[in-house]
């Protein structure tokens, strides 16, 4: 891994390669049935988990409709407590803008608590770029950066790795980065925890900026919300003395008590429990308490777009759980890396490619990473049809059409290698606008049923390398119907 996202091939290609290892198939596998059953059992606590489910779909729904109106809250109440908000239009923006604000506190050292957002725009390396180290906190996020790896899913980044894989990783790297691991080091779990906890406590104690994201934003009073298991996070977000949320535009929620749904199908999405070990939430600054200077960015790069397709917009419901990632069968035979992105599994396969376009080899591939089976709409907490957004995307990959780029409608082109499909989609659209020509083809299909060969030639033969190709019926349904029914029954 070389710890970039950038010029990553596209998806089969990457998952052709990642399935061949054996040792990340079998972690992965592991992982995402240990995580699935759990949360299966959690869900299934609560009798009204449905009505949960459809109130936060409800609530994101109605928050994204009206979301210039709440984020313009949003702005009010942080300037009213004492924090500040910037507006990043892209990731070079934001990634600036954090640049620029840590400068402007002389250090050059800061400590970050997990945040997708900065993963997706890349800000480790543009903090690097300009001389700044940025420290990840959370346990699973080091491991990661220890390893120059990426992550490999949204709640357990480092999941495709081993205990004896991590310990390693530990005795190789820490003494690099800091405070060493100690030499007689195993894999036992405690004996890892305790080394990545003396290790971060160094940092925490000494860095004077702290780096946070958030899971919701609360815009009747401008709280910002993390939930975590490891309380990593809160010691980041209250020893610094000053403190820099970037946050998607998409994490506000209008109430506490919208928040509160969130609260309750959270935790059991994500880590099967009933509630969160580590609750945080921050509303500007406190004299004498936390950190006493607050910057909130908030973070479009995309998402605007995104609002404006009316069937693809629902992916900005998601609150992140990763359920639909560990139940996903792609997902857990390829893992996270294929994707190419901060945002693996099926949310990465309709997310990412709303949010970069569809232009890149890479972005195209993504609506074909899944087979549709439709698992991961069933566990989604906020009921988003996963699958309808990956029809909808590859509709805009094989015949492009209209779309928002950078807030302009424009028309993008198909892209390329997609001209067989194209062709194949076209024809059987006139067909059935054209029922006699149906009707013959049919009955053609059927007399010559005998002669058909059992695999395609061409580009279809990696098709039926794998399925056999369904046989036609000696009889089409209309002719049966036509011959079992009298005439005028229409029964
Ligand atoms: S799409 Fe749904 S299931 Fe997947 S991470 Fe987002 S909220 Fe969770």
């Amino acid at each position: 891994m070389s710890g970039t996202y950038l010029g990553m091939p596209a998806f089969p290609k990457a998952a052709a390669e990642s399935t061949q290892d054996e040792s990340l198939r079998a972690n992965l596998r592991h992982a995402t049935h240990t995580i699935r059953d759990k949360r299966a059992k959690a869900v299934a606590e609560l009798d009204d988990w449905q009505q949960l489910r459809a109130a936060g779909a409800a609530i994101k729904n109605r928050t994204l409709r009206h979301l210039d109106h709440y984020l313009v809250q949003v702005e009010a109440a942080v300037t009213a407590a004492g924090g500040q908000v910037h507006w990043a239009a892209d990731a070079d923006e934001a990634n600036s803008i954090v640049t620029r604000l840590v400068r402007a506190t002389g250090e050059s050292e800061v400590v970050k608590v997990k945040s997708m957002a900065t993963q997706e725009i890349g800000l480790n390396r543009a903090l690097e770029a300009a001389g700044i180290h940025a420290y990840e906190t959370d346990l699973a996020e080091l491991i990661v950066q220890l390893g120059k790896d990426l992550p490999s899913h949204i709640l357990v980044p480092a999941i495709h790795r081993n205990r004896s894989e991590i310990r390693d990783i530990f005795r190789r790297e820490m003494e690099h980065w800091g405070r060493p691991a100690p030499e007689d080091l195993t894999d036992d779990p405690r004996a890892l925890a305790e080394a990545a906890r003396l290790h971060l406590r160094e940092k925490f104690l000494r860095a004077k900026v702290g780096i946070s994201g958030a899971n919701f934003v609360v815009a009747e009073t401008g709280t910002l919300v993390v939930v975590e298991s490891e309380g990593n996070g809160r010691m980041c977000l209250t020893l610094p003395e000053t403190l820099i949320s970037v946050v998607g535009i998409e994490k506000v929620v209008p109430t506490w008590q919208d928040l509160e749904v969130f609260l309750q199908t959270l935790p059991r999405s994500s880590t099967a429990e009933r509630m969160n070990p580590y609750t945080s939430t921050w509303t500007g600054t406190t004299d004498e308490d936390g950190p006493q200077t607050f910057h909130l960015v908030l973070l479009d790069n995309g998402r605007t777009d995104t609002l404006a397709d009316v069937v693809g917009r629902q992916a900005l419901r998601c609150i992140r759980c990763s359920a639909c990632l560990n139940v996903c069968p792609v997902y857990e035979r390829a893992g996270g890396h294929a994707y190419g992105s901060a945002y693996p599994g099926p949310i990465g396969a309709i997310l990412t490619p709303q949010l970069r376009g569809v232009q890149t080899e890479l972005d195209a591939s993504l609506p074909y990473a899944s087979s549709l089976c439709g698992a991961c709409y069933e566990v989604c907490p906020v009921a988003i049809d996963i699958p309808e957004v990956l029809v909808h995307l590859r509709e805009r990959v094989v015949e492009g059409g209209r779309v928002t780029i950078r807030g302009t409608r424009t028309t993008i082109r198909p892209a390329k290698g997609h001209a067989a499909e194209r062709a194949a989609m076209r024809a059987v659209g006139w067909m059935f606008d054209h029922p006699t020509a149906l009707a013959t083809a049919q009955r053609l299909a059927a007399r010559t049923r005998r002669l058909h060969p059992k695999r395609l030639p061409g580009p279809g033969r990696a098709w039926t390398d794998t399925r056999d190709i369904p046989a036609v019926p000696a009889e089409s349904f209309r002719d049966w119907w036509k011959r079992t029914r009298p005439e005028g029954d229409p029964k």
